[in-house]
């Protein structure tokens, strides 16, 4: 028998006591709509987080108003809760960050035909591998080989999931088991994971590399060929540029060797443009057109880089090595699904038809935007920028530059115009993080400790106005 001891109940014992069940709360009448919106089990597992995390704040001392452990007020904050928890992970944000083909923020927008074309496939059936003439089984990719074979030239095209998809593709159909050569000016690693030496080493092809860093010639191609041979290969240095002492082997010289010594050449174009950019005032990217002139049997390019279609690999080449990557089963693991290849559609008939191509497609409408009609967006948002943000802020128009991004012309700007935000006893960062913190995100750039929001890569000036969440209830 032990002493009873009296010990005075702590306040945090009292709070918890007060903590109501899972049950009774998931019972309370006012509980009844969030299960018309949330499944059972959902609703169920964030209420239980939820009580989990005021269990956690009272042992950790925090002082909580009683009433904040009442069932309708547990209730307020559960549709809070789950409000949050079913906003999707990919949202819409703002690119202001003067990249216009941002890879993290998805890299070209599709047009708006491209869009309608994606979201009718995504609703209704479509003839995607079926001839309404004959009333047979079709080719999937019949309407987007015709289109490409019109405006690149070449005999024969085929679309993979993206460059990357047909750059592998390309070297196992044509140099599996072979030697494949590479200029090592030529030995590319794009963004993250695209490595000429790794994809090399996965499609089965042997790398062998020719001349220097700086410069490679014609005779370093001619003299490596031998029995063992099965593919010259051209990159395109798409992220960076040799400048100084340079020389690399002009594509048609390639195809001269190749030619003579009867292996295919193939060309990684990148980006690879449709239209002449320098038309638009810009430096120019090589043409996939005039690449296939050349003499390439094989040419690959990205659908959502300067294109500005769908995330794919496009490939336009002769006939014979076209057929043979589309017979090889690499190309059924590579293949693209129906979203992307009616916004791809959409894409190149907009090329080949449109009166209006660089309005209708984004990407070229951001990069021909006068700069005269960027600049008066800009003043015409200032003013809403600043009632927005308030007294604490300071906006001001400033020059600013774009990228095109993607690795496209990495040492060209395209001029624009920007805001500078400040605020008032808040570095760049921290503005950065208000405007990442709008619905939807702004994200702009930092330059030597100016928070930026460019207005070319924003496309519509009054996206710049963040919307400014209200302070969510802390616990
Ligand atoms: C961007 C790029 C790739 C990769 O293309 P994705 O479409 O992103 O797979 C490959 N090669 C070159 C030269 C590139 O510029």
């Amino acid at each position: 028998m032990g002493v009873l001891r009296h010990e005075p109940m702590k306040p945090e014992t009292n709070l918890l006591r007060e903590l109501p069940s899972v049950d009774r709360v998931m019972s309370h009448p006012a509980a009844a709509p969030l299960l018309e919106r949330f499944s059972r089990p959902f609703v169920t597992e964030t209420l239980r987080d939820l009580i989990d995390e005021l269990r956690q704040a009272i042992k950790a001392g925090h002082g909580l108003p009683s009433d904040r452990l009442q069932d309708e007020s547990i209730i307020t904050d559960l549709e809070k809760k789950l409000a949050r928890a079913a906003r999707p992970g990919m949202v819409r944000v703002v690119n202001a960050s003067g990249t216009i083909l941002h890879t993290n923020l998805g890299r070209a927008l599709l047009s708006e035909a491209a869009a309608e074309a994606a979201s009718l496939a995504a609703r209704h059936p479509v003839n995607l591998e079926f001839d309404l003439h004959r009333g047979k089984r079709g080719q999937r990719e019949d309407a987007i080989e015709s289109l490409l074979r019109e405006l690149t030239g070449a005999e024969a095209a085929a679309v993979v999931n993206n460059n990357a998809a047909a750059v592998l593709l390309g070297l196992n159909s044509l140099a599996e088991g072979k030697h494949v050569i590479v200029s090592r000016g030529e030995l590319i690693e794009i963004g993250g994971s695209f490595r000429i030496p790794e994809v090399m080493a996965k499609s089965g092809a042997v790398l062998r590399e020719v001349g220097t860093t700086n410069r490679t010639h014609p005779r370093d191609y001619a003299e490596a060929i031998d029995e063992n041979t099965g593919l010259l290969l051209k990159v395109h240095t798409s992220n960076y540029r040799v400048v100084g002492f340079a020389a690399e082997v002009e594509l048609k010289d390639l195809v001269a060797i190749g030619r003579e010594r009867e292996v295919p050449v193939m060309e990684d174009l990148g980006s690879g443009a449709l239209v002449d950019l320098s038309k638009l005032g810009l430096p120019r990217e090589p043409l996939v057109a005039e690449r296939v002139a050349m003499g390439a049997d094989v040419v690959t390019f990205s659908g959502d880089k300067i294109l500005g279609g769908p995330q794919a690999g496009l490939v336009a080449g002769t006939q014979g090595w076209i057929e043979r990557m589309n017979r090889n089963p690499l190309k059924r693991a590579l293949r693209c699904d129906k979203l992307t290849l009616a916004a791809l559609e959409a894409t190149l008939r907009s090329y080949v038809q449109s009166p209006e191509l660089l309005n209708e497609i984004p990407t070229l409408r951001a990069f021909s935007r006068p700069l005269g009609e960027i600049t008066e967006g800009g003043r015409r948002v200032l003013p809403l920028l600043r009632d927005r943000l308030g007294p604490d802020y300071e906006v001001e128009l400033v020059e600013s530059t774009c990228q095109i991004g993607s690795g496209a012309l990495p040492t060209e700007e395209i001029p624009s115009k920007g805001i500078a935000v400040s605020g008032r006893g808040m570095t760049a960062e921290d503005v950065a993080r208000v405007f990442r913190g709008a619905e939807p995100s702004v994200i702009g750039r930092i330059n030597s400790d100016r928070f930026i929001l460019d207005l070319r890569s924003a496309g519509d000036p009054e996206s710049l106005v963040p919307n400014l969440p209200d302070r969510q209830r802390p616990l």
